[in-house]
């Protein structure tokens, strides 16, 4: 651990003391942690207790969830189990690949396993005049129709996105928003950042093309359980921060394969408190440590944000409180300040405000980390704030279409009534952008926003490897919405409680 290494306000993150990582090598090291039941709010009178039938031996929520996916009984990380997929997710980078391998392998005149399990989101590469890139999407689409697939977010018009009902944008945020994130149940995509779902207290994560490719024909998959790393967040969530603050406080703390096959999950009352789409954000970058998936426990945030988007029933499944945990992480959440992680690495983490004298040419708000609703109402938060005019080009682009339309209808608070549009236009940030992935992975050259120049960026994205915006010489410094807003203001790495 580098804890001696950091600086005195990183001495709010205690890990529990008798437990090592290091101290693990197979299940045998495995020791039931002494600590705090915290018992989160849940209030699911109508659902079914949760239960994997015949329980032996107490579980965490992963192994819980992995268990009743392969009609086991108990599992115990290190298993190999086959595990039955309740939704695929597939886009238009790996999609066509998938698609290859399942045609392959199971035939021209196959059908997929089950066509109202299988959800397909371009969402990558959409707004470019790039031929191969177009293609990809005319692949999706005509092998939706050939399957008759239920799901699928089409675009055909990239004129004009409004125009395309079915079209949605960014994956991870569209199937949250579309109902297809359910607790207690098993969702993979051929996306490294399908870990996003695991917010409902779900198993999400990436699959590659190959494994894709045999779930599209069987609709199972080979996995081995994860043992499970716990983090708990208690104490108040200081207003200029969050949850971008916490999981790159998090990465910095444990580095970027800290958590490598590994479940991480997040507990404790600042958990408790944050909103879906703040859970979103938390287990979004659980893959920037290497973590297998992140977990949140379903409560009555969980819930409610599912009212109406969903008809299926599912039932949730919460760690037992003798579960066993690899290692336990405990936070004082009051006692954090805005961080930011340097280029290259999600772990580079530094304070906000050690990087002040950073000059940077641009701040990018956008993708499945940092593109939500609720991340634009942080940043507008910010610019209404501060009465200032933005000091660098700033771009927006939002993930999906509900989210601009939300950027166009919803009222900020404390703004008399202002959109976000209205406040972004006031202070001389970009038009919001076509709702995709956009620059958050560079894309094709003449993709919006994209980084063509080695220029310096603050942006609310997952990734700062050379490269990962566009040029390689480029300089990303990944931060919270609060954190790129109020850079976009100075045109330095700025902390938010400058203007908040
Ligand atoms: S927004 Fe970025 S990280 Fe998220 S799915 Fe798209 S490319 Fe990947």
């Amino acid at each position: 651990m580098a804890s001696s290494l950091l600086s005195p306000s990183f001495t709010s993150f205690l890990r529990t003391k008798d437990l090592s990582l290091s101290a693990f090598t197979s299940q045998r090291c495995f020791k039931a942690v002494p600590r705090k039941i915290i018992r989160c709010a849940i209030a699911a009178p109508q659902r079914q207790p949760s239960t994997t039938g015949s329980v032996r031996t107490a579980m965490t929520m992963t192994e819980k969830i992995l268990a009743r996916a392969s009609e086991k009984a108990q599992l115990t990380p290190g298993d190999n189990v086959w595990v039955n997929v309740d939704i695929l997710m597939t886009h238009d980078v790996c999609g066509p690949g998938s698609i290859g391998i399942f045609k392959r392998e199971f035939g021209e005149d196959a059908k997929v396993w089950d066509r109202e399990k299988l959800v397909i989101i371009p969402d990558h590469y959409i707004f470019t005049s790039d031929e191969r890139a177009n293609r990809n999407v005319d692949i999706l689409r005509d092998f939706c129709h050939e399957q008759n697939i239920k799901y699928f977010y089409d675009i055909k018009d990239l004129s004009n996105f409004k125009v395309n009902p079915d079209y949605k944008g960014v994956c991870h945020v569209a199937l949250a928003q579309e109902g297809h994130c359910r607790p207690g149940e098993v969702l993979l995509g051929t996306d490294s950042h399908t870990c996003t779902a695991g917010a409902f207290g779900q198993f999400a994560t990436g699959i590659g093309n190959t494994d894709a490719g045999f779930v599209l024909g069987t609709g199972k998959l080979l996995l081995k359980v994860p043992p499970t790393l716990r983090f708990v967040m208690d104490g108040e969530m200081p207003d200029y921060l969050l949850s971008k603050d916490l999981i790159l406080q998090i990465i910095g703390e444990i580095t970027v394969a800290g958590a490598t096959y590994k479940s991480m999950e997040f507990v404790g009352t600042t958990v408790e408190s944050l909103t879906m789409e703040e859970r979103m954000t938390l287990c979004n970058m659980v893959v920037e440590a290497g973590g297998k998936n992140g977990v949140v426990p379903a409560d009555s945030t969980t819930f409610k944000y599912l009212e109406g988007k969903t008809s299926l029933p599912y039932e949730p499944v919460y760690s037992d409180d003798q579960a066993r945990f690899l290692a336990e992480y405990r936070f004082d959440v009051s006692k954090l300040e805005p961080v930011v992680a340097k280029p290259h690495s999600p772990d580079n983490r530094a304070l906000a405000r050690e990087c002040k004298d950073v000059k940077i040419d641009r701040v990018y708000i956008g993708s499945c980390t940092g593109g939500k609703t609720e991340d634009f109402m942080a940043a507008a938060k910010v610019f209404l704030a501060s009465g200032k005019q933005v000091k660098v080009p700033t771009f927006l682009v939002p993930a999906t279409q509900k989210v601009w339309m939300d950027l166009y209808s919803l009222p900020v608070p404390g703004s008399g009534g202002k959109t976000c549009s209205q406040i972004f236009e006031e202070v001389g940030c970009d038009t919001p952008a076509s709702p995709s992935c956009g620059a958050c992975l560079g894309g094709p050259k003449d993709t919006y926003a994209r980084m063509n120049e080695p220029k310096v960026c603050v942006s609310t994205t997952n990734r700062n490897f050379p490269g990962r915006m566009g040029h390689k010489e480029g300089q990303i410094y990944l931060a919270s919405p609060y954190t790129a807003a109020a850079s976009a203001l100075t045109g330095y790495v700025t902390d938010p409680r400058e203007f908040l």
